[in-house]
């Protein structure tokens, strides 16, 4: 990934796609403290332009504060970098992901006095858990790792450390054979995918837990809850078993990468009729619409670059 061409923005200058580098003492190179977004760039009608864009930088300072770390940009600035990023790489579409860390002045586990730097770069992406996963639904395994506890890491922010969990997750559900995990909180209720909000499907209600079960505040979670709304569908936030998984009628997942992506199965037990459900079906058609410029309600929702 490292040898291409392309330019990548760096605390504040577009440098060469192969000259973003960093030092090897940096030091959440060591110790995992830095936060990163996950952000989408559609091509529209309008030309391309960034989803959610103001909510992404949102949650990225968020997320930096929960970490005790100053960005030396502002929102504007960081805005702007994705904005350029997208433009100067000439992508139409694309997945880019900023991402702040802590310099290379000192290690030790205090990083006080280091510096915080920020980066942005973008690139083609498409479905992360594939077009078929988006048609057919995806086979989803229960982790055998549990899902970070409220007080031990902080769950609302996308930190960096975060994802040693996530990673641990998808790679013992993959190697199983399955597409995506599922993690269960630390008393067992469900969380959260590796990388994705999940929702249920009961009798025409939806279901997805609430964020004391340690799932991230998903931004596509969000656009669900509008979606919902506009369909007239009852959306309830509550803690949800891994047995209710089972006997639900339909089952998605939500993120910026994954986007709307069904679940045909868990632990090998068919959800619903196996295949995409037909409340999901137009739940994920309304949200390609939305990313798609094609719902002027949301139009706010889409920055040009
Ligand atoms: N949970 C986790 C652990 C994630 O990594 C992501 C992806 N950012 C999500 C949920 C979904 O969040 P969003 O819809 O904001 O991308």
């Amino acid at each position: 990934m490292a040898d291409r061409d392309g330019k990548i923005w760096m605390d504040g200058q577009m440098v060469d796609w192969r000259d973003a580098k960093i030092h090897v003492l940096t030091h959440t190179l060591h110790y995992g403290c830095g936060a990163f977004e996950g952000v989408r760039a559609y091509n529209t009608a309008n030309g391309t332009a960034i989803f959610r864009l103001e909510e992404h930088t949102d949650r990225l300072f968020n997320s930096a504060k929960i970490l005790r770390m100053k960005i030396p940009f502002t929102k504007e600035e960081v805005n702007e970098a994705q904005k350029a990023v997208v433009r100067e790489n000439k992508l139409e579409s694309c997945y880019l992901r900023p991402l702040t860390w802590i310099g290379s002045q000192k290690l030790g586990v205090s990083p006080k006095g280091n510096q915080i730097h920020l980066m942005v770069a973008a690139w083609a992406w498409g479905a992360y858990l594939g077009e078929e996963g988006l048609k057919r639904g995806i086979r989803v395994k229960t982790s055998s790792y549990t899902r970070h506890h409220v007080n031990i890491t902080m769950t609302q922010a996308k930190a960096v450390s975060n994802y040693t969990n996530s990673i641990l997750a998808n790679m013992e559900a993959t190697d199983d054979g399955y597409d995506e995990a599922l993690l269960l909180d630390s008393s067992g209720f469900v969380s959260e995918g590796a990388g994705e909000n999940i929702f249920v499907i009961k009798n025409g209600v939806i279901y997805t837990p609430d964020l004391s079960a340690g799932a991230l505040n998903g931004i596509t979670r969000n656009t669900v809850f509008h979606i919902a709304k506009d369909l007239g569908l009852e959306i309830v936030q509550k803690r949800i078993t891994r047995d209710e998984v089972y006997i639900a009628d339909e089952a998605f997942f939500t993120g910026t990468a994954a986007e709307v992506t069904p679940i045909r199965e868990l632990d090998r037990i068919e959800l619903g009729s196996g295949s995409r459900g037909p409340i999901t079906e137009k739940i994920q058609s309304a949200f390609f619409d939305i990313v798609g410029g094609r719902n002027p309600k949301y139009a706010h929702w889409l920055t040009k670059v």
